[in-house]
């Protein structure tokens, strides 16, 4: 994946740090029914990022629609499989694009541009509560490390700015190492909820 800082990934990525999709969830506010249209949408409560895709149901599978990096535009089905209860009524389950498993829940990270399932994107639950003010604390600091490269820090998915002209390339470099390591940092702090799906 281009743009992105070296070595951010070296780390294994926590499911919280993820996009997720949750067929419960879809269930439940009615998005599964044959011909709704819809958006996920997630957001950072206390910065202005948010990130959205949007999708149609089908009768067996969910077509997701969204660009990523450099305006490439992405349009995949997810199969959908409706496995009958023994008290009636269906269990829902997505299946992996990838290796096609049935999953509750599929996920994307920054590393990928396709939501698949915890085991693909081999991710680990994040185990213990990290402090809000750590995290506050390296978000400003990228904030400023941004600004001043005459960019804005737009969270997990920035992507380091170009030399400003005036700048000496030595001046940048050195920014630029600063800003990988804060991002690092981060990686470890990051904790991202999805917020409301809006119809
Ligand atoms: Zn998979």
């Amino acid at each position: 994946m281009g743009g992105l800082g070296s070595g951010r990934y070296s780390r294994k990525t926590a499911v919280e740090d993820c996009l997720g999709i949750d067929v419960n969830y879809l269930n439940r506010k009615g998005f599964l029914e044959e011909g709704c249209q819809f958006t996920l949408r997630w957001s950072i409560s206390r910065s202005n990022w948010s990130a959205s895709i949007s999708a149609k149901a089908y009768k067996d599978y969910i077509v997701l629609d969204y660009i990523v990096e450099k305006e490439r535009e992405l349009n995949y089905s997810i199969q959908l499989d409706k496995v009958p209860m023994n008290l009636g009524g269906y269990k829902n389950y997505l299946r992996c694009p990838k290796c096609n498993s049935r999953v509750e829940k599929i996920y994307k990270s920054s590393a990928s541009d396709y939501f698949l399932c915890r085991d693909c994107l081999d991710l680990v639950y994040r185990s213990s509560k990290e402090s809000g003010d750590e995290l506050a604390k390296v978000r400003r600091k990228l904030d400023k490390l941004y600004s001043k490269l005459n960019g804005k820090w737009r969270g997990v998915y920035s992507i380091i700015p170009d030399k400003p002209k005036n700048m000496h390339q030595r001046t940048y470099l050195g920014i630029r190492k600063d800003i990988i390591k804060q991002e690092r940092l981060l990686d470890g702090l990051f904790c991202m909820k999805a917020e409301d799906l809006i119809g």
